[in-house]
């Protein structure tokens, strides 16, 4: 059973029944869909479809929204492609109903012409192309192709060192959270975040609309977002590295030292982690990844990453589902290597605990030191079980709550395993019911053990208070 989770972001290739079902059955938890490209219907569609496989396959796979964020887009190229020369100079105009071609674009950004600078570099198709500002003209950018290469309609322009003051939530993505709400997603993942500031406005609109349901992901994707990670990580549930504009942003090399500070803050701070982009892209095309890629994927996962995240090799590319299939398959054979006890020190360390976090600690080193199949806990509002999480156990969390919302949240924690159950009636109900589920889902034999930990009586406890050591 692998503990690191999947999110795989969902496009043309994967948006059908029968593609997401197969998605799922190979290991995707958290469908994400990027409404930087997405419209309302495909939005709407995707969800229908996850709740009706979610019935059919007793599963609890959750939908992340990711908003679009404030990032400027070339306008439209003719035949939506352009190529541009190394040494070239071109047009950005600010008109965006102009047809672009290779000696001039628009961007969707008016404001742009008097916010950059002379010398501004500015970067597009994931960073491969190159342009410099030499001059300003009344309603254009002189810019020179310092790096030359394919550019395409609709797609963002990084421009470098320079905060925008664009507001941080266009009515685009007022409409999309609302949208998201509406259909009860279950995460929303905020782009080009710059400081704490732009999450607690997100915060303020969930609590404006009345949802209390969805989490926050931030996403890490430029240098001011950097700068201010520790409040931003205070501020939202998780944090994603979005290494594709991250690497474009700053320079590449900053990313690995940048996925291990963040990775191990989260930890700290029990907040969720999640490494995206290029993690096997060359599946795009190919139908198998490469070495390095194998290796990045397995380096996330011994840094104890909640979950990996795909993009373009299931919204695009050739082989969706065996993407997910070899992922998996990485995941799975790199937790054989996690070094668990580190993980475990490491957590112990870290944190002052609570009562909950104290008996999640002496779960999770018994469960170590005993060999326990799986810790099992009941669990009304996922507290305990992502308590348990932060421990990063060797083996299954499985955590049983009759709330839909709480499992399918769980779904992006490491190692956690949610199940919808009935209210338990007794804790006799409760072990009987543990049983069940842990024999079926760990396949347990004579001899093999599994710890029960949770709060009673289930009524009145407002914590964790006890752990049972079972045997088969
Ligand atoms: P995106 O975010 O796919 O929405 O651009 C992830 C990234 O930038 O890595
Ligand atoms: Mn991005």
């Amino acid at each position: 059973m692998k503990k690191t989770k999947i999110v795989a972001t969902i496009g043309p290739v994967s948006e059908s029944k029968e593609i997401l079902k197969e998605l799922i059955l190979n290991g995707m938890n958290v469908a994400r869909i990027n409404m930087a490209h997405a419209n309302e219907e495909f939005l709407t569609n995707v969800v229908k479809k996850i709740n009706i496989l979610n019935k059919e396959l007793s599963t609890n796979v959750a939908v992340m929204v990711d908003l679009e964020g404030p990032q400027v887009s070339i306008g439209k190229l003719m035949g939506n492609i352009a190529y541009l020369q190394t040494g070239d100079k071109i047009r950005i105009y600010m008109n965006p109903d102009l047809l672009g071609d290779s000696t001039k674009f628009s961007v969707d950004y008016p404001n742009l012409i008097h916010e950059v600078k002379v010398n501004t570099i500015m970067k597009t198709s994931d960073g491969l192309v190159e342009l410099k500002v030499l001059d300003k003209g009344k309603d254009y950018l002189l810019c020179q192709v310092m790096i030359g290469g394919y550019i395409y309609s609709n797609r963002t322009i990084n421009i470098i060192g320079i905060k925008l003051s664009m507001p941080f939530l266009s009515e685009k993505d007022k409409k999309d959270i609302a949208l998201a709400s509406q259909l009860h997603a279950d995460f929303l993942a905020l782009s080009f975040v710059q400081s704490s500031e732009d999450v607690l406005k997100v915060n303020d609109m969930l609590i404006n609309i009345n949802d209390s349901h969805m989490s926050l992901i931030a996403k890490i994707e430029n240098e001011d977002a950097v700068e201010d990670l520790d409040e931003i990580i205070k501020v939202s549930d998780g944090i994603m590295v979005a290494r594709g504009d991250l690497g474009v942003e700053l320079p590449f090399e900053r990313i690995p030292g940048i996925q291990k500070m963040i990775i191990n803050k989260c930890h700290y701070m029990s907040k969720i982690s999640i490494v995206a982009t290029e993690m096997m892209s060359s599946m795009e095309k190919n139908e198998r990844p490469t070495r390095a890629e194998v290796s990045d994927v397995a380096t996330a996962v011994n840094e104890a990453v909640d979950a990996v995240m795909l993009s373009g090799e299931t919204t695009i590319g050739k082989y969706p589902i065996e993407t997910l299939r070899l992922m998996s398959k990485i995941v799975e054979t790199a937790e054989e290597d996690t070094n668990y006890y580190q993980l475990f020190d490491n957590a112990t360390r870290t944190e002052k605990q609570d009562t909950t976090g104290s008996i999640a600690y002496s779960v999770v080193d018994c469960a170590n030191r005993l060999r326990c199949s799986a810790i099992v806990t009941p669990t009304m509002s996922g507290y305990t079980a992502r308590k348990i999480s932060r421990f990063r156990p060797k083996y299954p969390i499985i955590a049983l709550t009759p709330k839909e919302e709480v499992a399918k949240n769980l779904a992006c924690y490491y190692g956690i395993y949610p199940v919808k159950i009935t209210a338990l009636k007794s804790f006799d109900d409760m072990m009987i019911k543990s049983l069940d589920i842990v024999k079926e889902m760990c396949q347990l034999e004579e001899g093999d053990k599994f710890i029960v930990t949770g709060g009673y009586p289930f009524k009145d406890v407002k914590h964790t208070n006890f752990m049972k050591v079972e045997e088969i």
